[in-house]
């Protein structure tokens, strides 16, 4: 496996694939890697393309009070975990190497960003489109992985490449959970042992929620309301936002008919993680 710094030998190591006939598959991270980000890895290997894997720890993305600096990197772990699963060249570029001087050039995301996440975290998905296009234009892949964890930010990413014509597949994966049902997170390192059991209620709300849909429950609002109350009754988690959307468009959603995204953000302590469910509608015909 190959590690590259810079920008201009990835370049070179990609051409040179490229010209041997090789399609190019890219997975972005911020490193601190677990089996969530292993099973991207495993999708894109699974294409047979040359796997390019980025680790960066994106500034642009992060808000003034939150966890920049102190977000877990391991880059020595990552590099051994991900040559083990088969990536063909890692990519872990310093903050210079990416943003040699001020940004002036930014992707703006538009209504997508006006909800969920966006709301609660300004500025979060402008970074992240304009750090997703860097690495785009850097490695200009065929097609590049991201999780349904972050359902939301893969949403984004995959109308920028339809608003901006890029000849990039987006290829979503789904979420990986550890056994207990929390779903991965390099952030679950920060949970004290009394937090990580409490944080269980998330999964276990959303399951039960979409039990209620499948049993008949059709307003979004009391579905709402039935996650809020479950997360308030068995923990002491602060509820950000539980919202339930239209899967395709994040649009609000009242009487629940088509596919909807139950999506959730609540912080323990100072750790704020979120967990989604996609919920499909059984229609009677
Ligand atoms: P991150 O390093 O947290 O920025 O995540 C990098 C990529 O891995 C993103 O596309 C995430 O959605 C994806 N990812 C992170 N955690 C999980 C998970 N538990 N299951 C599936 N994908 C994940």
């Amino acid at each position: 496996m190959k590690r590259t710094s810079r920008i201009s030998e990835l370049r070179e190591i990609i051409s040179s694939e490229k010209k041997r006939g090789r399609k190019i598959a890219l997975v972005p991270t911020m490193g601190f890697l677990h089996r969530g980000h292993l099973s991207l890895i495993e999708q894109a290997k699974q294409t047979d393309a040359f796997v390019v894997l980025s680790i960066f720890v994106n500034p642009l993305q992060f808000g003034p009070n939150e966890d920049l600096s102190r977000y877990p990197r391991d880059l020595e772990r990552d590099a051994h975990l991900v040559e083990e699963a088969g990536v063909d060249v890692v990519f872990h570029p310093s903050v210079e190497e990416m943003y040699p001087r001020p940004m002036l050039t930014f992707v703006e995301v538009g209504e997508l960003d006006r909800v969920l996440c966006g709301s609660s975290r300004p500025g979060h998905f402008r970074g992240v489109a304009t750090v997703v296009s860097k690495l785009f234009n850097i490695v200009q892949p065929d097609m590049a992985f991201f999780g349904q964890k972050d359902y939301q930010q893969y949403l984004i990413i995959e109308r920028m490449v339809k608003d901006l014509s890029l000849p990039i597949e987006i290829c979503p994966v789904p979420i990986v959970r550890e056994e207990d049902g929390l779903a991965m997170s390099s952030r679950n390192i920060y949970l004290t042992a009394e937090q990580r059991l409490e944080a269980l209620v998330l999964s276990k709300s959303l399951n039960e929620a979409e039990r209620s849909i499948h049993g008949g429950q059709r307003s979004a609002r009391e579905i709402e309301r039935q996650i809020r109350e479950k997360i308030t009754l068995e923990s002491h988690g602060v509820i950000d936002y539980v919202e339930v959307r239209d899967a395709g468009s994040l649009s609000d959603v009242t009487d629940i008919q088509s596919p909807v995204l139950l999506a959730l953000a609540v912080k323990f302590g100072t750790t704020r993680l979120i967990d989604n469910k996609v919920v499909e509608v059984e229609q009677n015909v």
